[in-house]
Formats: C-alpha cells, structure tokens, sequence
C-alpha cells in the first residue's frame, strides 16, 4: 500500500485544515478549492479508490455520506451542493486514497468538465 499526501494529513505529519474527525474518517478544506466551499472526506482505512473497495467497507462508504450531510448542513449549505468522487485516470484522481468532494456555496453546472 503506497503513502499518501492524505496518510500524511492522518498522522498529522502535515498540516490541514480538520473540520471533522472521529474514529473512521477525516475531513479538511481542500487546498485548492474549485468553490468558496470545498471540503475532503476521506476514511482512514487508506482503500486507494473507490474501485478498490469491497463488501467490508460498505458501512463505511455510507458513513463518508453522512459525514457530507452533516458537514454540509453545519456549513449551511441549505441551498444544495455537490458530491463527487473521481476514480482512477479518467475519473481525474489526482491522489490514490479514496476521497469524497463536497462542494458547495455556488450554483454548479452540469455536465462537469
Ligand atoms: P482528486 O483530483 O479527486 O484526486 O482530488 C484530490 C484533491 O486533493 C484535490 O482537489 C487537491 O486540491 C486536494 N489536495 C491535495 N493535497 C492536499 C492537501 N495537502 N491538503 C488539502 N487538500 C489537498
């Protein structure tokens, strides 16, 4: 299992900005937000992609959802938002640990790029 940018952010070997955290998942500001509000979720477990997961992580895969829910609602997202998980080459994947995009605070377009 290769480390990762987001290993790193686990351990706190770099810093990032935590919004949420509990025993199985993190959550930071991007560095690079694509909105006023962009969010990371990531599990701890470090499944490079969402193509790597299997039937054992299915309760955690639905606990990265709610954790979206509950950040986008703390951060009044009242209006809508946008979730997005981008797998592999194509999907745009940029780092191999499997993380999940909120993305808020704007009107979003359809289809992305
Ligand atoms: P993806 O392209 O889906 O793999 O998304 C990776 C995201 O991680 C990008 O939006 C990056 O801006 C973000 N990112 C990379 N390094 C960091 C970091 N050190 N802290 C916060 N976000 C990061």
């Amino acid at each position: 299992m290769s480390d990762t940018i987001f290993s790193k952010i686990i351990r706190r070997e770099i810093p990032a900005n935590i919004v949420y955290e509990d025993d199985l998942a993190l959550a930071f500001k991007d560095i690079q937000p694509v909105a006023p509000i962009h969010i990371i979720v990531i599990p701890k477990k470090p499944i490079p992609k969402l193509d790597e997961a299997t039937l054992e992580d299915q309760v955690l895969l639905g606990h990265l959802l709610l954790i979206v829910q509950k950040i986008a609602e703390q951060m009044g997202l009242t209006n809508g938002y946008r979730v997005v998980i981008n797998n592999g080459d194509d999907g745009g994947q940029t780092v191999d640990h499997l993380h999940v995009h909120l993305l808020g605070d704007r009107p979003m377009r359809w289809p992305p790029g």
